[in-house]
């Protein structure tokens, strides 16, 4: 086992020889699910201005220190605010303004009376032009329904760090301190590629000894979860021309990553090994886990390249634990580590290599239950359908029995 690399080191030599693309400026509509490329500041206040947070009466809260339902306060009303306008007059003590949800508060006032609490019936819709005077059927706090201005976010202060990935919220927010072009990292090119004489692609008929490709497909669908433009070459037979044929034409892409599938256990055809040494200069490694411990990675005449194994779970376990955060990290996001801990609720057997293991997760009493999806076999691909999570049996541990603690990684979102 020691001369296994430890997954761990692995990752730790991956995430050193790769770094984060560079910027590009988009339009704003554009950046939705892009990765902010700069800390962003607010050059505004925001709310620029105090508002009212209310539809009703702008005024003096001391003018409303004794009023009740049963002894209204009468204010005469000398202005009218509608929201997008800007009032110049002063309120002065003893007078009101009717102003509207998101209007400037006035000169002077310091509070807003809603119209419910007064005899103002114009949200029932008979009332046009602001009435002479109004009542006031309650006291008001000082501030009471006013947003200040900078109280959601002060000039100066940090709106969103480097590494976010722009969502609804954040694109809003880019929308309300006025940024119309935005720098984001540029997306990562991945390209995809497949050899093997039994793969066929789906649009082909499989005959005898034949499977469907599987592999780019899946990786085509993590790349995109990555923020990653996936691109998918087509299967490559196994010969040394046709997967030379294929590694030249992915370099022609000019691609960020490069990914192939296949090759690289034992037994495999040397083909594609031959390739990968002839282009660039790639390590292959036996990592301490499972599955996935043959894997290639280096640079395919510099762009970062993974070898990863070709049965269809050892590729996405692989890609979970080795490539998403290497994507991550040349997408300029922050790499995130989704590891949770819950309960076994079956027993697990490992052969001493760090295992992943395919989970689903209910909320039990006491926290999370993890239970097998079954076989774990790594050419099971089924058992990544219906896995929430990989639980992680430690290095040097053959068995954990029903109720051991283990670290999952999460592969979804739970509900
Ligand atoms: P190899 O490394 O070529 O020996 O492949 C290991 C296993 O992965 C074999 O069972 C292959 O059929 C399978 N495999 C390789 N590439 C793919 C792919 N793109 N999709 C599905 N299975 C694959
Ligand atoms: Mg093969």
């Amino acid at each position: 086992m020691s001369d296994l690399l430890n997954v761990d080191t692995a990752l730790e030599n991956i995430l050193d020889s790769v770094s984060a693309l560079p910027a590009e400026t988009i339009s704003l509509p554009e950046a939705h699910k892009r990765v902010i490329a700069e800390d962003i500041v607010s050059p505004i206040d925001l709310p620029p201005f105090d508002n009212s947070a209310m539809d009703g009466y702008a005024l003096h809260c001391e003018d409303s220190t004794a009023a009740s339902l049963a002894n209204p306060a009468t204010l005469p009303v000398v202005m009218d605010v509608l929201a997008g306008s800007a009032p110049s007059g002063q309120l002065q003590r003893g007078q009101a303004a009717r102003i509207m949800t998101g209007a400037p508060i006035p000169a002077g006032a310091n509070a807003v009376i809603p119209v419910e609490d007064t005899d103002d019936d114009w949200l029932k819709g008979d009332t046009v032009a602001a009435p002479a005077q109004v009542q006031l059927y309650r006291s008001l706090r000082c501030g009471e329904n006013i947003r200040r201005a900078g109280e959601n976010i002060a000039q100066g202060d940090s709106v969103m760090r480097a590494g976010t990935v722009i969502g609804p919220a954040e694109i809003g927010m880019l929308a309300g301190i006025g940024c119309a072009k935005v720098a984001v990292i540029r997306q990562p090119k991945v390209v995809i590629l497949s050899s093997g004489d039994e793969l066929v692609d789906i649009h082909h008929p499989l005959k005898p000894g034949q499977i469907r490709d599987t592999n780019s497909y899946t990786l085509a669908g993590l790349v995109r979860q990555a923020g990653g433009i996936p691109i998918r070459l087509p299967i490559a037979a196994d010969t040394l021309t046709s997967i030379r044929a294929l590694y030249r034409r992915a370099l022609e892409i000019n691609p960020d990553m490069v990914i192939s599938t296949a090759g690289v256990s034992v037994g495999a055809a040397d083909l594609v090994r031959v390739v990968m040494d002839e282009l660039g200069d790639i390590d292959f490694w036996r990592i301490n886990m499972r599955p996935g411990k043959p894997l290639a990675y280096g640079r395919l005449r510099g762009v970062p390249f993974f070898g990863l194994p070709g049965n269809p779970v050892s590729t996405m376990v692989t890609y979970e634990v080795l490539v998403r955060p290497a994507l991550a990290k040349i997408a300029g996001r922050e790499i995130k580590q989704r590891a949770i801990q819950a309960t076994l609720a079956d027993d697990m057997k490992s052969d001493g290599r760090r295992s992943y293991n395919r989970v689903t997760l209910q909320q039990g009493a006491d926290g999370l239950i993890a239970h097998s999806t079954g076989i774990q076999s790594s050419g099971a691909l089924m058992s990544m359908v219906l896995a929430d999570g990989l639980a992680v049996i430690p290095e040097g541990r053959t068995f954990l029995p029903v109720g051991a603690v283990v670290d999952v990684m999460l592969l979804r979102e739970l509900d």
